[in-house]
């Protein structure tokens, strides 16, 4: 095969038909490319091109893996984008192989350290934050005004807290609050005042007469939340703005302020100090994706994934619309059958919610997805999932709920980049990985996100908001592995507070976001 770095075409599997266009700004018609397919018409970046005649109603294959069916004659040279490829069937979830795969036990990586906060639970932070938990959308503006008050005038004299974040959100009241489903915002709001990077210092601002009480938010689960400390009187932490006792704003500011006086001064006392590599829990996830993705920063974020398993870390993979085209593919990892017919229950459970919206699977990929040469949820999913890496499945988490074993987990949630981020949050990570082809600017204030591109273009455009160009594997001036240790290492001084994410040094956050599958009233 002729070289020709400018004609460079990504072919991933051996079986594949289609190979995406590398030069930037894509390629014109009649430019032949390294392997002798001379194109039909113009193809941008990004894009697939057909390197054989495929008949109409043949299988257009990438990653080895069927993504659609041609619904047009296209020419070896043609362009194949969402316009000539129909959506297969989803995979049915019924006789799928479940934990099938006997792969040799990885071999254990030892001698990767950070620095972070050790809870006396045994969890690790990777920040300090005050997070101030709250009930009810009713007390966003007053948490925002007092997180501002806290800032300017306590926080300066807590110098190893890092920062204090108001966890607003949209739920709290006019829901169906004992609808089953309200489960998932109820168990979320709890299980995210439990991230390791809040320390357990839980306080909860609440209105009065919203239906979700305060205590909900503290009532199973213990005050006392770490063997060490003193169980604290619930009560202590928990400010009802209708409170009687209170006489105007400034009051309730005072009292807000008094609480939130004495956990600082408890988070102010907590030091880095050196923790084994094992003690990670990354969440993984991607957005705003393009055809690069599956071939450059999501491969290289999967050999991530199996040194910090490896580690004896925990990895969360997440985005039931994006791994469900490839569920086949996932089923025969998990650990046990048990494991592996949970995932197939997290996947019945969306078809179940998408049918009652009467959605489908094709509202996914978006228009941006689009424009980036990704034809369909099949094409994307198949790029999606190489997030997990090799590793087995050993765990299997719905939406909310926080991860329990070390390992790979899925943990269940849709792939709405901020309402995932949210959830991950709830399952207890303490650092996020965000793959991005098109671009976001998204972060989180109270975990570090590191954000990889998946392509050079995207990396130098927006050179200071991305922290790691994956875009080298496809220009071949870097190796999947190369990136993935890259990645490895930057994600331990991230953790460590060595080095900042974009995100956190622009101060680049965005909303949580709750996902409430139940009826709002
Ligand atoms: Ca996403």
């Amino acid at each position: 095969m002729e070289k020709k770095p400018d004609n460079k075409v990504i072919k991933v599997h051996d079986r594949d038909n289609v190979a995406i266009i590398v030069q930037r700004g894509g390629l014109p018609a009649g430019t032949r490319l390294t392997n002798d397919t001379i194109l039909k018409v113009a193809i941008p970046q990004g894009h697939k091109v057909a390197l054989a005649e495929i008949d109409k109603g043949g299988v257009i294959v990438r990653y080895g893996e069927v993504i659609g069916t041609a619904t047009c004659d296209i020419p070896r040279g043609g362009h194949v984008n969402e316009t000539n490829v129909q959506l297969p069937r989803a995979p049915g979830l019924h006789d799928m192989p479940l934990a099938t795969r006997s792969m040799p036990e990885a071999e254990p990586l030892e001698g990767y350290t950070f620095e972070g906060f050790r809870n006396p639970d045994g969890s690790v932070g990777t920040k300090n934050v005050l997070g101030i938990t709250t009930s009810v959308q009713c007390v966003a503006g007053t948490t925002d005004y007092v997180v501002r008050r806290i800032k300017d005038e306590l926080l300066p004299s807590y110098p190893n807290v890092d920062d204090v974040v108001a966890l607003n959100h949209t739920y709290g009241c006019g829901v169906a609050i004992n609808a089953p489903a309200a489960i998932v915002p109820i168990r979320t709001l709890k299980n995210i005042s439990l991230n390791p990077n809040f320390g357990g210092e839980v306080m909860v601002i609440g209105l009065g007469c919203e239906k979700l009480q305060p205590s909900t938010l503290l009532s199973d689960q213990p005050v006392k939340i770490y063997e060490n400390t003193e169980a604290a009187d619930p009560d202590a932490n928990i400010l009802s703005l209708q409170d009687e006792s209170f006489s105007g704003f400034e009051d309730m500011v005072n009292g807000i302020m008094a609480m939130a006086e004495r956990h600082l001064e408890k988070l102010d006392r907590r030091r880095r100090e050196i923790c084994p590599a094992s003690e990670l829990v990354v969440g993984m996830q991607c957005g705003g994706s393009d055809a690069f993705s599956g071939v450059t920063a999501n491969p290289a974020v999967g050999f991530a994934t199996d040194l910090i398993v490896r580690a004896g870390g925990s990895v969360m993979f997440s985005e039931v619309t994006e791994v469900r085209d490839a569920i086949h593919l996932l089923t025969p990892r998990a650990v046990d059958e048990e494991v592996g017919q949970a995932l197939l229950d997290q996947m019945a459970w969306y078809d179940d919610y998408l049918e009652q919206g009467q959605a489908d699977r094709s509202a996914n990929p978006s228009p941006g997805n689009k424009r980036g040469g990704l034809s369909n949820v099949v094409e994307k999913a198949l790029g999606s999932i190489i997030k997990s890496g090799n590793s087995p499945i050993v765990d299997v988490i719905g939406p909310g709920e926080r991860i329990r074993k070390r390992g790979l987990t899925f943990a269940a949630t849709p792939a709405s980049d901020f309402i995932c981020g949210t959830l991950q949050l709830a399952a207890g990570m303490n650092l996020q990985v965000f793959t991005t082809g098109r671009g976001t600017p998204y972060g989180l204030s109270m975990v570090p996100v590191i954000k990889v591109a998946t392509n050079t273009a995207l990396s130098q455009r927006w050179h200071d908001i991305i922290d790691l160009d994956a875009g080298r594997i496809a220009t071949g001036d870097a190796s999947i592995e190369d990136i993935g240790w890259e990645l490895f290492h930057l994600i331990l001084d991230v953790a460590s507070g060595r080095k900042l994410a974009a995100a956190d040094r622009l101060g680049l956050h965005n909303d949580l976001v709750l996902f409430n599958p139940a009826p709002v009233t």
